[in-house]
């Protein structure tokens, strides 16, 4: 049967086969598995750092839901971003967006930089930068679309035929946007990843990454991202894996309505003397809005960002004065998170002084204006 992602995110979670027939499936906190006397494991598992009934069971349901190939799950999303990299060849190059999540060059700069792994950064958006980036060595594209924190939108099926022309993977992290409203795949990406941490875990209680490979994806990638996994050990914990795994059957309904509360919101915002920009492709007047619209599907996810006019000041008071979303950094739970962006990413950061980024929530989406609507009023 042909099933709706609501309906096999729901079915995905059910394999009865444990002896009491539970319907939620039990935590396997074992650590090793029985072996039969003629030297098989008849459980088909043996050590859990290898692998364990939990995390398969997620990596099943996470390949199911992106259309993927081979999931493998990690201990966070950094730790599958540094799979990725790590399943290239010493000294490869790397082309990373302008304004990449800020912890990847960072991980480039430090870990891999020892490894003689080379990256430079373009603008995403434009096909010449991308072009004009590529070199001879370069092994890898990196996409992230929409970016953090502007929301900048890629033509990801332009640039993966780039890549692609020039024989290099590409990768999109598709932590933002979640199988829900795209899919990388269907444009052709090699590797998609994820931060589980966020919309898949979705409560702001468990860490937790992945990486999927696509279902034709080079042999070698999915048996290095395997290696990686299995010897490298950054697992993620049975439990860890439970409570990602057990996100995803909400997953669905969370993104749509996220989508749809964070897109009245931003409407409201963008009509508001005192703001400055709102960047938020569900708006007609975003540069990457035709695109969100032709490849996304169920809305335009549950991230904003705003530049409020009287720079970090009066930004600082609206983050200060609204009640109804907390301030911390991370994304995708059920409470909605205000963040002054660049105070977290640092003094060589190009995010503007001026900018708020946050994350919607499931809380009533007219509640969430009021917040703003009163707190405007005061700065
Ligand atoms: C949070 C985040 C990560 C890192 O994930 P962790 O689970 O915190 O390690 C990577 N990419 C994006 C887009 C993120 O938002």
């Amino acid at each position: 049967m042909n099933l709706h992602p609501r309906t096999a995110a729901v079915r995905a979670a059910l394999r009865p086969g444990e002896p009491s027939r539970p319907v939620s499936p039990p935590i396997h906190l074992s650590t090793t598995f029985h072996r039969e006397t003629d030297g098989s494991y008849a459980g088909d598992y043996v050590y859990s750092r290898a692998d364990n009934p939990n995390r398969r069971d997620l990596e099943r349901t996470l390949a199911e839901l992106e259309g993927g190939g081979t999931a493998f799950a990690f201990a966070s999303g950094m730790a599958a971003i540094h799979a990725v990299f790590q399943s290239l060849d010493a000294g490869s190059h790397v082309l990373l967006p302008d304004d990449v999540y800020f912890n990847v060059h960072r991980l480039l700069d430090t870990v891999f930089a020892r490894w003689g792994l080379t990256y430079t950064r373009a603008n995403m958006a434009d096909a010449d930068a991308v072009r004009a980036g590529l070199r001879k060595e370069t092994a890898l594209v990196w996409i992230e679309s929409p970016s953090n924190p502007r929301l900048k939108v890629t033509d990801v099926a332009a640039v993966t035929a780039l890549a692609h022309d020039h024989g290099a993977l590409v990768a999109a992290d598709n932590t933002w946007l979640t199988p829900v409203i795209y899919r990388p795949f269907v444009e052709g990406v090699d590797v998609v990843v994820h931060s589980t941490t966020k919309y898949f875990g979705g409560h702001s209680d468990v860490l937790g990454g992945a990486t999927i490979a696509h279902p034709a994806a080079p042999e070698w990638l999915t048996k290095r991202l395997g290696e990686v996994q299995r010897f490298g050990g950054s697992v993620p914990s049975p439990f860890d894996c439970w409570l990602a795994r057990r996100g995803t059957t909400t997953l669905h309904l969370r993104a749509v309505a996220q989508s749809q509360t964070a897109l009245s919101l931003a409407k409201f915002l963008n009509e508001h003397p005192k703001i400055e920009r709102v960047n938020y492709p569900g708006l007609e007047g975003h540069p990457g809005h035709a695109l969100a619209r032709r490849n996304w599907r169920n809305g335009y996810g549950g991230m904003l960002s705003l530049e409020v006019r009287g720079g970090v000041e009066a930004a600082r008071k609206v983050a200060n004065g609204l009640r109804l979303f907390t301030q911390a950094t991370s994304l995708g739970g059920v409470e909605s998170l205000v963040e002054h962006r660049r105070s977290v990413e640092g003094p060589d950061s190009p995010t503007p002084n001026n900018l708020l980024r946050l994350s919607i929530g499931l809380e009533d989406g007219e509640d969430l204006i009021r917040d703003f609507e009163r707190v405007l009023e005061s700065v």
